[in-house]
């Protein structure tokens, strides 16, 4: 990988305090042809990592997708005067955790099951074996642990961890009650979240319940429409088309034409609302989460959320 980013890196300042790096969904010159996980998943869908700076700190939410990215955002947070910084990590997915090397000599903040996992997966990871190439080498792991959550500030701006298992048992998500902003790392995604751990399902929509319940304004998520990402991201509906997808895909999971069911016929009311933005991108990403749940429930009892 060359040392400047690409695709380039598209910069909003949201607030004095908190700015984006947005990255992909655009044409740009691939890293390799081969398909790989950077170009074809994280560049693919788009990419977004979070600052929350004041004076001479501060907090990084995530690492991107590569060194190269991490390191540009890293310079252009020092060209601003920042000093300090401590990363803290939305969970132990590549495409949020690739760019660790750049910031190596940082506190490095992530919930134990995220070292966890980073640590089950080490060597494949390093080998480029977990979705194929890239590899991660070497793979910084986080050195602050937590398990449920954790307070931060960085000047006169509090900052929330908590943990939350949606999309993967290890997220941690980011509030910033000044605003009532949530950094959702791929809690939330736009326009559909991407599934893993399917087995899961029942609690993510439990724990998506109740953070509709947290007072939130404006919800900024790491995968989602550029364009409303810069305008100060999504409303609290990103939450509500999240248990409106996950839901109807467990629901009709047992249905003998399960597998044909396209993106539109799974997200067409939520898209017509104008609260999630259809991207085409995302359409191999929900055949494949109908693939998975397919292979995992069709011999089990769904569950309660889907009856
Ligand atoms: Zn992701």
């Amino acid at each position: 990988m060359s040392e400047a980013p690409r695709p380039p890196i598209r910069i909003t300042h949201h607030k004095p305090y908190l700015i984006s790096f947005y990255a992909g969904r655009e044409p740009y010159t691939r890293i390799s042809r081969e398909r790989n996980w950077y170009d074809d998943s994280a560049m693919a869908l788009g990419t977004a990592m979070y600052a929350i700076h004041s004076g001479s700190e501060a907090v990084v939410y995530d690492t991107f997708a590569s060194i190269p990215q991490a390191g540009f955002v890293r310079g252009y947070l020092e060209r601003q005067g920042v000093r300090k910084f401590t990363v803290v990590l939305s969970h132990w997915h590549l495409d949020h955790i690739a760019g660790n090397e750049a910031f190596a000599d940082c506190p490095i903040i992530a919930t134990a099951l995220t070292r966890e996992a980073l640590a089950r997966h080490k060597a494949d990871i390093q080998a480029g074996t977990v979705w194929g190439p890239p590899p991660i080498k070497p793979l910084v792991f986080p050195n602050i642990l937590f398990d449920d959550h954790l307070q931060l500030r960085v000047g006169e701006i509090d900052v929330e961890l908590r943990r939350r298992n949606i999309h993967s048992i290890d997220g941690c998500v980011a509030l910033l009650p000044r605003d009532k902003l949530l950094l959702a790392g791929d809690t939330l995604e736009d326009p559909l979240t991407y599934m893993i751990e399917v087995e899961n399902l029942a609690e993510h929509v439990r724990e998506l319940n109740e953070m509709k319940r947290w007072d939130i304004a404006r919800i900024l998520p790491n995968h989602g429409d550029p364009e409303t990402i810069t305008k100060g991201g999504f409303d609290t509906t990103l939450i509500d088309a999240t248990i409106a997808y996950v839901t109807r895909v467990l629901g009709k999971a047992h249905d003998a034409d399960f597998l044909q069911g396209t993106m539109e016929d799974y997200i067409g009311p939520e898209a017509a609302k104008g609260w999630i933005h259809p991207a085409e991108p995302y359409r191999e990403v929900h055949a494949q989460n109908l693939k998975l749940v397919h292979d995992y429930w069709k011999d089990k009892p769904l569950p309660e959320i889907a009856r």
